[in-house]
């Protein structure tokens, strides 16, 4: 295959030998059928003048409209297939380092944004560091070269990144970034490593399979570029520098949960004040920022009582809410009207009900004003 002696040739004459079903066998190709994660080459065939998309179907057929006989040319869709040939490279110098600590390959899927899932303890730090590694290698510029060898060879090399199953010929084709990585594999590289330009993990998904997602090129020099601005506005909008972000950051995030912690207490300490009204019994509480589930699971306790109503707002939310006993929930609708009436809107359940008001601190003393001259 040609692609494989000159992965740069962008367009050949060729020859059509037969012609089956709309299918033509062609004498060469520069078009890569796919496998191995990267993906078939798009690209064309020109034959009378016309030019028609073409796609390899693998072993010389390829699907098109000329006939045997007729001059054809085919030419390839170099912006995409050079994009996969820098992602296919950067894939195999990336994932030895992520390799070197225990990542295990399931699958690659190259693209736009390249795909790369393994197993194995794999941090945040790993891939951060797997990520400077390559982008070092790039810079440096690594010559890449491919060599076949027999089945038989392969124990020679140790270092060889191979699934043996999934080899079927007795060839094994290996490509090496020197120095750094020996694969086997069928997909197309570039010579250098110079030629990936940069690279950028865009995502990392953790669990037990995980994934990573990278892109090459401009995308990833564009993709660092962007991030660098997300985190200089997120810090100098809060006026940090930049420097200190992080730790800033993990601080603010520790006292979210002290905080959190301490209002969870206070919501399961803090006593509702009680009023009695023709002999019902209305407990009422603002407690800002209160933890809800702890408040709302409260209220429906004090009201599984007969005669009971409870009624709770947050000065910082600005919610609201109203529990009814059992035998009290005919006040439910007069409720949402109150909160209505005071500009905020609330709906829910038979006994229990919440919302919004631009004043929790009015709504709780109307809402007790208006339940009682209907009791
Ligand atoms: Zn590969």
């Amino acid at each position: 295959m040609l692609y494989y002696e000159d992965p740069y040739k962008k367009r050949i004459k060729a020859k059509i030998l037969k012609k089956e079903d709309g299918k033509c066998l062609l004498d060469r190709t520069i078009l890569y059928e796919g496998g191995g994660g990267q993906p078939a080459d798009r690209g064309y065939i020109i034959c009378n003048g016309k030019k028609e998309s073409i796609e390899h179907l693998g072993e010389l057929w390829h699907r098109c409209n000329c006939n045997p006989g007729e001059e054809i040319e085919i030419e390839l869709d170099w912006d995409f297939r050079y994009y996969m040939m820098r992602s296919h490279t950067a894939e195999h110098t990336f994932f030895r380092f992520l390799q070197e600590r225990g990542a295990e390959l399931i699958k690659i899927a190259l693209g736009e944004e390249s795909s790369i899932m393994f197993k194995g303890d794999i941090g945040i730090e790993d891939v951060l560091e797997a990520e400077e590694r390559t982008r070092e290698l790039i810079k440096k510029g690594i010559a890449v070269k491919s060599f076949r060898i027999s089945k038989e060879e392969v124990e020679n090399y140790p270092e060889l990144r191979i699934k043996k199953e999934r080899i079927k010929g007795k060839k094994v084709r290996v490509v090496n970034i020197e120095g750094h990585d020996l694969s086997a594999c069928k997909g197309i590289h570039v010579k250098n490593l110079k030629e990936i330009g940069d690279f950028a993990v865009t995502k990392f998904r953790r669990g037990k399979k995980k994934e990573v997602k990278f892109v090459v090129g401009d995308k990833a020099k564009e993709f660092h570029y962007s991030m660098s601005k997300t985190l200089r506005s997120a810090a100098w909008g809060e006026n940090i520098e930049v420097e200190k972000f992080e730790r800033v950051f993990h601080n603010v995030l520790m006292e979210k949960e002290i905080m959190s912690e301490a209002l969870k207490s206070l919501s399961e300490e803090m006593d509702f004040e009680k009023e009695n009204c023709k002999g019902v019994e209305v407990a009422y509480r603002i407690i800002p920022g209160a933890e809800r589930k702890i408040i709302v699971r409260k209220m429906m306790e004090f009201t599984n009582s007969p005669k009971r109503i409870a009624l709770f707002g947050d000065s910082i939310s600005h919610s609201v809410s109203c529990a009814f006993s059992e035998d009290m929930k005919y006040l439910r609708d007069l409720a949402i009207e109150t909160i209505k009436k005071l500009g905020g809107k609330g709906g829910g359940g038979d006994r229990f009900i919440s919302g919004s008001t631009p004043d929790e601190k009015e709504f709780i003393e109307r809402i007790k004003e208006e339940i009682c001259k209907n009791i």
